[in-house]
């Protein structure tokens, strides 16, 4: 995180120094270096150039409105899963023509809404979704560009509840499933059949299953014959939480990819969320109170599992970090823990650590991607304010929710 760094003892995002933000906003509140998602972007476009992709971003790792609107600018399209991702996607400015909707159970409404918007590709998920949007289609007189999901059977190795490409997951149609009902597609006449698609999973961290996909992909293609105008190979790309986590060499992905397009004679999408905007953010959180427990210390933090629910739920590890550091260490053990009444509004527990005290300030990491998008009202507690940082200068990007407009129902 080359935007995230000590000055000194002082903590900073750009060229702005997080106590002085901090001094000016409440705590909790989710920080962004705008800088960070540029160079993700550029980076991401960089090591694929010899595909010349279309990337969509998975709005779902993160919908702020600005953050959209500057990955529009900088020519990101979106894959959506729902009716209001797709209407934030295009009020951000990102074109239709450059919008992907997947999902396993999308409305009617959904459905009709993502038609009449003329968006890129609709990826079916089951047979009956491709009944339901063949005649949807029909009584608007319209022929919609589809893409058919696979669930290809490979094991992404990441963690059980982010893994989608294995048969037990619910997403996708199998090959065989597909591969019966590719022969039938032909009297869907409201239906261009234009691409296939994948997605295995997230926090991927091998090439290994990427590879086995893109054979699968080679193979039934092949087999099929099928003309296809698009490639959708899906996100999943890991980062670096852990200092031992090895991210994969993108490059040399990117070499098979071209091969394969090359073969396949069609047009390469990406669906990236975690990776291109997982490490451009972090939370900024007072510590409430310290109290001892049994061969531990608590440090109540302000932030809880409505806040950042990414520990709660996927056993993320998320490490925590002082604003300001000091040298005297702790002699016991510290666990950062949130105020919300739940075992698991827990974060991240370390055997030695700086001295602290409350009041003072502390930043969870990482926290850019399913961050502020996974947050909750859990507990009655308002939804917490974003903030983005360019340069010397910060920037509110969504206001803490009013208190006393979250009462009222
Ligand atoms: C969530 C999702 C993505 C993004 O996954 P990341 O791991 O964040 O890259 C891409 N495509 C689909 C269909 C998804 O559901």
């Amino acid at each position: 995180m080359q935007n995230f760094k000590y000055i000194g003892k002082k903590l900073f995002v750009e060229k702005s120094s997080v106590k002085n933000i901090a001094k000016k906003n409440q705590t909790p509140f989710y920080l962004y270096s705008g800088n960070q998602i540029k160079e993700n972007y550029i980076n991401f476009a960089t090591n694929f150039k010899a595909v010349s992709p279309l990337i969509c971003f998975a709005t779902k790792a993160n919908t702020n409105l600005k953050i959209l609107n500057m990955l529009a600018k900088l020519g990101s399209g979106a894959d959506v899963v729902s009716g209001g991702e797709l209407l934030k996607a295009i009020k951000a400015g990102i074109k239709p023509n450059k919008i992907v909707f997947s999902g396993v159970g999308k409305t009617e409404q959904e459905l009709k809404m993502a038609i009449s918007k003329k968006i890129l590709l609709i990826n079916i998920e089951s047979e009956s979704e491709a009944i339901l949007i063949d005649k949807i289609a029909k009584k608007m007189s319209k022929k919609v560009s589809v893409g058919f999901r696979l669930n290809p059977n490979v094991d992404a190795k990441t963690h059980k509840k982010i893994s989608t490409g294995k048969a037990e997951n619910k997403f996708g149609l199998s090959i065989k499933n597909f591969m019966n009902f590719y022969k039938k597609t032909d009297q869907f006449k409201n239906l261009s059949v234009d691409a296939l698609s994948v997605h295995i999973g997230s926090q991927i961290l091998s090439d290994v299953p990427y590879k086995k996909t893109l054979k699968i992909l080679d193979k039934l293609i092949t087999k099929l014959k099928i003309k296809l105008k698009y490639v959708d190979l899906g996100g999943g790309f890991g980062i670096s939480y852990k200092k031992e986590d090895r991210l994969i060499n993108l490059k040399s992905y990117a070499k098979l990819v071209a091969e394969f397009k090359k073969k396949i004679n069609c047009k390469i999408i990406f669906e990236p969320g975690r990776s291109l905007i997982g490490n451009t953010g972090i939370l900024i959180s007072k510590i409430q109170y310290i109290k001892k427990g049994q061969n531990k210390k608590f440090v109540i933090i302000d932030a809880g599992m409505n806040d950042f629910m990414r520990t709660a739920l996927y056993d993320a590890v998320h490490d925590i970090i002082p604003i300001s550091k000091k040298n005297k260490k702790e002699n016991i053990a510290v666990e950062f823990v949130g105020p919300i009444c739940e075992t698991s509004c827990k974060f991240v527990k370390y055997n030695k650590y700086q001295k602290v005290s409350e009041d003072e300030l502390v930043a969870i990491t990482n926290v850019g991607a399913y961050g502020s998008s996974l947050s909750s009202n859990y507990n009655t507690k308002p939804l917490i304010a974003e903030i983005i940082v360019n340069k010397n200068k910060f920037k509110i990007i969504k206001k803490k929710q009013d208190l006393y407009k979250l009462i009222n129902s």
